[in-house]
């Protein structure tokens, strides 16, 4: 018998639990067909209400149910990485407890693993119900990616993925502290088949993402996958060079021709501003690396666990 393992990561999900565990146990005929028996870990990311309770409950009725809590809030991608550590299925899929990725496409993705792929990703190819304008600078993320990092990251990605223990384990000895799952999915490599549908609405509850945090995970994504930063910080100053250089020329055939040195103030106040505004922001962009460096080199775990039943 194999074992396909469910890791769902819960933040304050009390209302989905045992709807989603409902779902997913729908596909139960199908994988034992295939010899397939599945185990769900819920991963309670530090939540305040009752998911942990509502997981135990399942897991009374049911012994496939695991439950795995932090001892605080650490993120999604800190949940993913724990389940991957503690299910030791021969294939491995990770899905939000919300319903937003739909466990009845299961059977789909497994079909790609038999034809010979090692892990079934899935994108969806709308954003209805989504706000505007949060779609709008998610757009604007991927395409900047696109153009500015190696690794493939796609726009409309989500973490719904069923891979192999291989690609599992491939994950797993990336054990950094800035996680991007979506870039590190894409670095590992691996044959992957793209499995398209459209959004779904999150079933109860609201989304644990605000602006601000996918903003600040977005900035993860950029210094996790890719240095161009780093070199726009270097090209500006060179550009600005240029412009000095081009500037003292100017003053000095200005002052040999005119010979009026004292005009000029507000242009160098602008000139100033302008050139005070960009080293700022080339430092900040050398502090946001700085600052990444400054954790990944503090080596603190990715999570911790409180209780694991
Ligand atoms: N989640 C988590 N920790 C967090 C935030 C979210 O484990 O700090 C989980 C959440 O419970 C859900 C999944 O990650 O199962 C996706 O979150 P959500 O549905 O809020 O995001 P959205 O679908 O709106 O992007
Ligand atoms: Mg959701």
């Amino acid at each position: 018998m194999k074992r396909l393992s469910g890791i769902v990561p819960c933040y304050n999900e009390e209302e989905n639990i045992a709807d989603f565990y409902q779902a997913f146990m729908q596909n139960e005929a199908f994988f034992q067909e295939k010899e397939i028996e599945l185990e769900l870990w819920y991963i309670d990311d530090g939540s305040r209400d009752q998911t942990a309770s509502e997981v135990k409950k399942l897991i009374q009725k049911d012994n496939r149910v695991h439950l795995l809590s932090f001892s605080r809030n650490f993120g999604k991608e800190a949940a993913i990485y724990a389940g991957m550590e503690k299910a030791n299925g021969d294939y491995v899929v990770f899905l939000d407890a919300d319903l937003q990725d739909p466990p009845s496409l299961l059977p789909e993705m497994y079909s790609y693993l038999e034809q010979g792929y090692d892990s079934v990703a899935t994108r969806r190819v709308t954003r209805k119900g989504e706000p505007p304008i949060r779609s709008f600078f998610a757009r604007m993320f991927y395409r900047m990616m696109k153009k500015i990092s190696k690794t493939e990251i796609m726009d409309g990605a989500r973490d719904y993925r069923l891979m192999t223990r291989q690609v599992a384990e491939a994950i797993l000895s990336m054990p950094e502290y800035n996680r991007f799952s979506k870039g590190i999915f894409g670095w590992v490599g691996f044959e992957t088949k793209w499995l398209e549908f459209e959004n779904i609405e999150r079933k109860k509850g609201e989304t644990k993402w605000s602006f601000w945090k996918l903003f600040l995970y977005s900035i993860d994504g950029m210094t996790a996958f890719s240095t161009a930063p780093l070199a726009f910080a270097a090209f500006m100053g060179v550009l600005f060079c240029l412009a000095a250089f081009a500037l003292i020329i100017f003053t000095i055939v200005r002052k040999a021709i005119f010979g009026d040195p004292t005009s000029g103030w507000p242009s160098l106040v602008c000139i100033i501003s302008l050139i005070s505004g960009v080293q700022l922001f080339c430092l900040g962009i050398v502090g946001q690396y700085l600052a990444k460096t400054y954790m990944e080199v503090k080596r603190r775990p990715i999570y911790l666990v409180k209780e694991e039943i």
